[in-house]
């Protein structure tokens, strides 16, 4: 894939926002594919619109809130030691600037500036905002642009959510004997759609995942369904 140089300057920016969305598509991707596993196992044991619905919305809370909680910790944990580095940088800055202006020319010069443009660009960044600047250059981050954990734990809370209402719904809503193959269906759809989705959005090939994505979801049915069959043959 080729893309116009202007462009470049922004990939930072830009590869930001596409990680989120892929993020947001896999979530989604998680609630399709646990939902669909878990409502058809039970429709394989019994017709109860109560149960499934009961085991269907169980399924999408404590799935949505265990990615949330993950995600919260994780993103957590990260900023923690963003933060931790951030503070050792500070009092590096303070007890020893001059070597720290030295740190930095050499990590520009290493870029590909010559030692010279390093030394004037150093003093210029150092000038600006020093802590910043070692921040981005030293450690890749943004002080003014930590993730927010809450907003992490939002987006998969989310993401999880409405994929997961998918199932639910296509196992609730119509009649009994349309109940699994309209979420056979319905799903396998949605798993085409995700799976080509997070594939453009990771420039990798769209056909393979596509096809991966689906055989994961029907395997998954496909053994919660015999399972669910052969516990309520048994009359468990
Ligand atoms: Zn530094």
């Amino acid at each position: 894939m080729t893309e116009p140089t202007h462009d470049e300057a922004h990939a930072g920016a830009l590869g930001t926002r596409l990680n989120w969305l892929r993020a947001a598509v896999l979530g989604a991707n998680d609630g399709i594919v646990s939902t669909a596993g878990l409502v058809v196992g039970v429709a394989g044991a019994t017709e109860n619109r109560a149960a499934l619905l009961t085991a269907g919305l169980a399924g999408l809370l404590a799935g949505s809130m265990s990615m949330a909680a993950g995600e919260y910790v994780s993103v957590s944990t990260q900023r923690d030691s963003e933060m931790a580095a951030l503070a050792v940088e500070k009092r590096e800055l303070r007890e020893q600037p001059e070597a720290e202006l030295e740190e930095l020319t050499e990590m520009l010069r290493v870029r590909g500036l010559s030692r010279e443009v390093a030394r004037e660009a150093a003093e210029q960044l150092t000038a600006r905002d020093a802590l910043r600047a070692h921040a981005r250059v030293e450690l890749g981050i943004d002080p003014d642009d930590l993730t927010n954990p809450w907003h992490a734990a939002w987006a998969s809370f989310l993401a999880f959510t409405v994929g997961a209402l998918l199932p639910l719904l296509a196992i609730v809503l119509p009649p009994a004997a349309w109940r699994l193959p309209v979420t056979v269906v319905s799903v396998l759809a949605a798993l085409v759609l995700t799976g080509w989705s997070s594939a453009r959005l990771g420039a990798a090939d769209p056909r393979r995942a596509v096809l991966r994505n689906v055989l994961g979801g029907a395997l998954a049915m496909l053994v919660t369904y015999v399972t669910g069959r052969l516990l309520g043959a048994a009359g468990v």
